[in-house]
């Protein structure tokens, strides 16, 4: 009976991947470049604000569009970025994290099952179920990596997707799982074939905004052109002030779009928790333009940790005896390799069969991808089980039966902190 439940459900059931890859790191206490979660606690300046707020008794139910301070707050921060006057009474939304800002969109966005959604492939996968909830038909269009060992977007497979159907096109910079940060040449690209289009939206996932390195900038697609009209842009208090848990994001969009939205969010939520948008938007000023520690400001040091556990993995990849190939991110919390050498070196019972532990009591769930299980994640679970490093594998990003499915790829985070990444990356020697 159970399994006939299962089978109805409106959205594939996906959580189990995660459980797996963190139930080996607890099992096997293995360091873990699976999970995006940061390492960081958050700044105290954030944790004293969120008491403070919570003090002067900001404890109760707010308008459904957000707390109107946090959205003054925010509409001051973000109006330079994007060349124009935000309205904080009708052009944001504050709700359950990004994830809460997309599921409001989504739903707010799609009607029926003959709304297309495209998601650049690989993406992260809670589009791909946001999407079918929404009750969507989702077409994908796929990131490649090219001779400059960086991912591109296949601008001839955008074209040949568009049609009079597409609701929507879900972009993603910098990018999750591949660390890519368009540049504003890309976007513009992406921007001239969607004029063609003009009845599509554009939802631009930015929760990784302020983390770019190595000269790479990130750009506002809304603010190219008059690209402002159609973008809904979606941040994360979370991601900027490392405090995933708390699930504050933020929507920015023109008021027309962003007003059904907001009825899906209060008809859903009602509104998010209150301490938390208050502390949270209080503290992003504090967090850009205040010294956190030698001599950085909090985003600086954040970004620079980053990149230090990003220079480990990559240079670690690069000399490790094992044949996984890195490719160069700009940004973000994940790096993406390949790892089509290790087809001949891992076991085969990790392509043979979905039970790879050798105490069969106490045997994790494990996530069911068919047999052959897929290289990526044979890969992984070898990696976790006998080198000791827990990673993510790649097949999740795609959509199952997708043409552009490949198991090549894993994903490695750099949000884990300088210990746990040297740790890892000493296995992985
Ligand atoms: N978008 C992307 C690309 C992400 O990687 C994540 C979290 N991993 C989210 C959105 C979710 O953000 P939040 O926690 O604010 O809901």
């Amino acid at each position: 009976m159970e399994g006939e439940f299962r089978k109805q459900t409106k959205v594939d059931d996906i959580l189990c991947i995660w459980e797996e890859f963190g139930c080996l790191v607890g099992k096997y206490n293995i360091p873990s470049l699976g999970e995006g979660a940061p390492h960081f606690q958050p700044p105290k300046f954030l944790v004293d604000s969120l008491v403070k707020a919570i003090e002067e008794g900001h404890n109760q139910y707010t308008s459904s569009y957000g707390h109107p301070e946090a959205r003054e707050l925010l509409a001051e921060l973000y109006s330079p970025s994007f060349g124009k006057e935000i309205n904080p009474e009708r052009e944001i939304l504050i709700s359950n994290g990004a994830n809460g800002c997309m599921t409001a969109v989504l739903g707010s966005l799609i009607h029926s099952k003959s709304d297309e959604i495209i998601l650049i492939e690989p993406f992260f996968p809670q589009y791909f179920s946001q999407s079918q909830f929404a009750g969507a038909t989702i077409k994908t269009v796929p990131l490649i990596p090219s001779d400059d060992n960086q991912w591109h977007l296949d601008l001839d497979a955008l074209k040949e997707t568009l049609n009079e159907n597409t609701k929507c096109i879900i972009m993603n910079t910098p990018h999750n799982p591949t660390g890519k940060v368009f540049t504003k040449e890309e976007l513009q690209e992406i921007s001239d074939i969607l004029e063609e289009y003009p009845h599509v939206y554009v939802i631009n996932d930015d929760v990784y905004y302020f983390l770019t390195f190595e000269g790479h900038e990130h750009h506002i697609f809304a603010t190219l052109g008059d690209n402002w009209k159609k973008t809904i842009t979606i941040f994360s208090g979370g991601k900027i002030l490392c405090c995933t848990g708390w699930k504050v994001g933020w929507a920015i969009a023109p008021a027309d779009i962003l007003r059904q939205a907001v009825v899906f969010n209060d008809c859903t939520v009602y509104c998010n928790n209150v301490p938390g948008q208050l502390a949270v938007a209080r503290s992003l000023k504090v967090a850009k333009q205040e010294e956190y520690k030698d001599g950085l400001t909090f985003i600086e040091y954040e970004g620079e940790d980053f990149k230090r556990s990003y220079d480990i993995i990559f240079k670690g990849l690069e000399e490790s005896s094992l044949p996984i190939k890195p490719i160069k991110a700009s940004g973000g919390y994940f790096i993406c390799a390949d790892v089509s050498e290790l087809r001949d070196i891992v076991p085969e019972k990790y392509f043979k069969q979905q039970e790879y532990e050798d105490d069969p009591d106490t045997t994790i769930e494990k996530n069911d991808f068919g047999l052959p299980v897929p290289l990526d994640l044979a890969v992984c679970r070898w990696l976790a089980m006998e080198k000791k490093v827990v990673t993510m594998p790649g097949t999740f990003f795609y959509m199952k039966g997708s043409k552009h499915m490949t198991d090549k790829y894993i994903r490695l985070a750099f949000c884990r902190g300088e210990e746990i990444t040297k740790a890892a990356m000493e296995n992985l020697k």
